[in-house]
């Protein structure tokens, strides 16, 4: 097994929230073999582990009695992405910042700290025996692969969306650069009703894509981009089972919902253990 990696140094990433609209930020620092990625906020330590995820409505939030943070899943997604096993995460205000509201500026924002490793193997979560999360609408499959690697279906109504599929073997170079960049999306006919819920409120064209009837709000950075941004969130998602993943993963018009539900479920087995079907 390859060495644990973390940051070589602190980094530091300014910017707006993208459900609240508030100021925030992120400092990420290095962090010994071992301890995982953390959360600190508020004086309180929240661990990416999927029994301290609260919601999932638009963004998944991480809880601990008052400390919050809000919209994880990018961040996670570059740091399981690159390979970084261990990792402090300092967050000021109530969200990670929305950035582009791709995982592009948090890929900028590791390599700009660097990477170092930190003594100890990793030890990822390997997908033994296929998963079937789900039902014939909306479905996530985990098969055994020694590699990690995400196949994203959506099909929405909008015909500017579509069906869309994206897969994507995962490797430091491959996510960098065919996954990191896509960016999250919103429907124009959502948008009240997100407001209503309190969502979306530091939303804007230069954080998300707009998906109108005639079309997108800006040009894509991929056609499938949308469905890319799915397989963004799903491997920000499957970090909360508290290591690397390993495995084949189809997902099937998913969401937060079914990707936690899986992520629950891996973080009960230990690393070498078969996951139950
Ligand atoms: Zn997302």
């Amino acid at each position: 097994m390859p060495p644990q990696r973390t940051l070589a140094r602190p980094a530091r990433l300014d910017g707006v929230g993208l459900h609240t609209g508030q100021a925030c930020a992120v400092t990420l620092r290095p962090a010994p073999a071992d301890s995982g990625i953390v959360f600190l906020t508020r004086g309180a330590e929240l661990p990416a582990q999927a029994d301290l995820v609260t919601a999932t409505d638009r963004g998944v939030r991480l809880a601990r009695g008052p400390a919050s943070v809000f919209v994880v899943e990018h961040l996670l997604a570059a740091l399981h992405g690159l390979d970084i096993d261990n990792a402090r995460l300092e967050v000021e205000g109530p969200e990670i910042p929305a950035a582009d509201g791709s995982a592009l500026p948090f890929v900028r924002l590791i390599r700009r700290a660097g990477v170092a490793t930190c003594g100890g193997q990793r030890q990822a979560r390997r997908i033994r025996r296929p998963l079937f999360l789900g039902d014939k609408e909306r479905y996530l499959v985990a098969l055994p692969a020694s590699r990690l690697e995400i196949c994203y279906a959506v099909d929405y109504p909008a015909k500017a969306a579509g069906k869309q599929l994206a897969c994507c073997p995962i490797s430091p170079r491959t996510f960098a650069r065919e996954i990191a960049p896509a960016r999250t999306f919103a429907f124009a006919h959502e948008l009240a009703e997100l407001r209503r819920r309190g969502l979306a409120a530091g939303g804007s064209l230069q954080n998300a894509i707009l998906v109108q009837d005639r079309g997108c709000s800006s040009p894509l950075r991929f056609p499938d981009e949308l469905a890319r941004h799915k397989a963004l969130d799903l491997l920000g998602d499957l970090r909360l089972c508290g290591r690397p993943v390993e495995g084949r993963f189809l997902a099937v018009k998913a969401g937060h919902d079914l990707h936690l539900e899986l992520a629950r479920r891996l973080a009960k087995t230990a690393p070498e253990e078969e996951a139950e079907c």
